[in-house]
């Protein structure tokens, strides 16, 4: 064992009083209608002799206790927790500082300087951080990535992005404070309150003496809110991160306030329907020369997918645009198309593009079967084609991830905040946890509470910083277990 003599050094009942002076109550930031009843502290059976710890309380036989004593977890964890309250007054001014900088998502020099920002910050815990560009074609600005390892436990990963859909032509740019608990600015929720919320909880893990011991590996994308393409490229890195960590925390802001995390969120992909006819005269339609054109096919196929796929459990299709007529032109890149076509002739083409959202591959697989069968029953003289192409891919309920929620829950409980409830996973659109729970546990909605996102109403609940930071800081430190170097 080579963990560091941690907080042993301070009386317990210091340690207390500190976590216990600014721990807002589980109410404050948010939740609102939904909170739960006042939190239960739950308290640790202290070993004859000892005072009771009125708050964190490490599981009886749960991760990190096997190897030490009641009082050794229990005092981290309650260093831990005073850290997130000494240092989050820095991490709100740190926050401010980074939504002054405007980095909208086609502003690369922006989100180069937060990512900056972050890397002095990460650094200085003793992370390896390494900025990753991103090749021309995919025309973003990069990512940020820091590491550390200390030792052999589970590796976790942490995801932010850096990026607003604030450009810099925007008029919304500014930080400003509403009230004590309030501050409005571009990204402040969505999600520089989040990504402020990793580095506080990497900070209190730092000064407790723990960071040392974990593997974590930090991930802030450049482009989550106008993500480059090819997805192969731009999602390499995180696809990678995700190929070697043992559980994923996403830090986006909660949709469902401050006693709820996703466990699982639609992906998308967008399809195009390309149908062709014979042209001719419009008096001669549906004889075996002409069949029945290219409008009628179209309509076939779109109330085919409209009478068989719809109804399905967190299944949706949409048809976005519809182009049709004797000569078409569509470019999907800028969502626009034109047509040419007269009342007295058969269109000969038509183009449609819209979306397909699931909650699972399979789901994705069965959707897409369906549709290519569909397709393929043309109407005389009629062809059809449909292709797909895959986005961001589903983050399916698996029980890995309602293990970490429940591994969360406890986190919240022992600390006195309150149950954890997972989100409908229909109110979640697509994330980036989606590419790392391909290939681990994940567990997304662990951000700020805020509202407006996308608007220039954009606020953040200040007071959920460091709610958010001490169940990370903690789930962290619980999920690395207890290593050896
Ligand atoms: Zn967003």
């Amino acid at each position: 064992m080579s963990r560091r003599p941690l907080a042993l050094m301070l009386p317990i009942a210091a340690l207390v009083s500190l976590a216990c002076a600014s721990t807002p109550a589980p109410d404050v930031a948010g939740g609102g209608a939904s909170s739960p009843a006042p939190a239960v502290i739950e308290r640790a059976v202290p070993p004859a002799g000892q005072e009771t710890v009125g708050v964190g309380r490490v599981p009886a036989g749960g991760h990190g206790s096997t190897a030490e004593t009641e009082s050794g977890p229990v005092a981290l964890e309650l260093e831990i927790t005073a850290m997130v309250d000494r240092l989050a007054p820095a991490a709100i001014d740190f926050l401010e500082t980074i939504v002054e900088v405007n980095s909208g998502t086609m502003n690369p020099e922006g989100v180069r300087e937060v990512g900056r920002l972050f890397e002095t910050e990460l650094a200085a815990l003793g992370m390896q951080t390494r900025w990753i560009e991103m090749p021309s074609e995919v025309n973003r600005a990069g990512h940020l990535f820091a590491e550390i390892r200390g030792g052999d436990g589970p590796t976790i990963l942490l995801i932010g992005h850096l990026d607003t859909v604030f450009e810099p032509d925007s008029p919304f740019q500014d930080w400003e404070r509403l009230d004590t608990d309030l501050a409005r600015g571009p990204g402040v929720s969505d999600m520089k309150g989040g990504d402020a919320v990793i580095l506080l909880a990497l900070q209190a893990l730092h000064s407790a003496g723990r960071l040392d011991d974990l593997n974590v590996i930090v991930a802030l994308l450049g482009d989550e809110e106008e993500t480059g393409t090819p997805l192969t490229i731009s999602r390499q890195h995180l696809v990678e991160a995700a190929r070697r960590s043992d559980a994923a925390l996403g830090f986006e802001g909660g949709v469902g306030g401050l006693q709820s995390a996703t466990v699982a969120r639609r992906g998308f992909t967008d399809w195009r329907l390309t149908v062709r006819g014979e042209q001719g005269h419009s008096s001669v339609i549906f004889n075996d020369r002409y069949g029945a054109g290219a409008a009628f096919e179209a309509a076939r196929i779109l109330t085919a997918f409209y009478d068989r796929l719809r109804g399905e459990d967190d299944l949706t299709f949409g048809a976005g645009i519809l182009v049709g007529g004797t000569s078409v032109a569509y470019d999907g890149e800028s969502n626009r198309g034109s047509a040419f076509g007269k009342t007295n002739v058969i269109p000969s083409e038509a183009v449609i593009a819209g979306d397909l959202r699931t909650l699972t591959h399979d789901q994705l697989a069965r959707a897409k079967e369906s549709m290519r069968q569909i397709v393929s029953e043309n109407l005389p003289r009629t062809s059809a084609e449909i292709e797909f192409r895959d986005s961001y891919p589903p983050m399916a309920p698996e029980p890995r991830n309602l293990e970490l929620l429940q591994e969360l829950d406890r986190v919240s409980r022992d600390l006195g905040m309150g149950p954890i409830t997972p989100v409908d996973p229909g109110k979640r659109g697509a994330a980036d946890i989606s590419f790392a729970a391909q290939y681990t546990a994940a567990l997304g909605g662990l951000g700020v509470v805020g509202k407006g996102a996308h608007t220039p109403e954009e606020t953040v609940d200040l007071s959920s910083i460091p709610v958010m930071a001490k169940r990370a800081a903690i789930l962290i430190s619980r999920l690395g277990g207890t290593n050896s170097d």
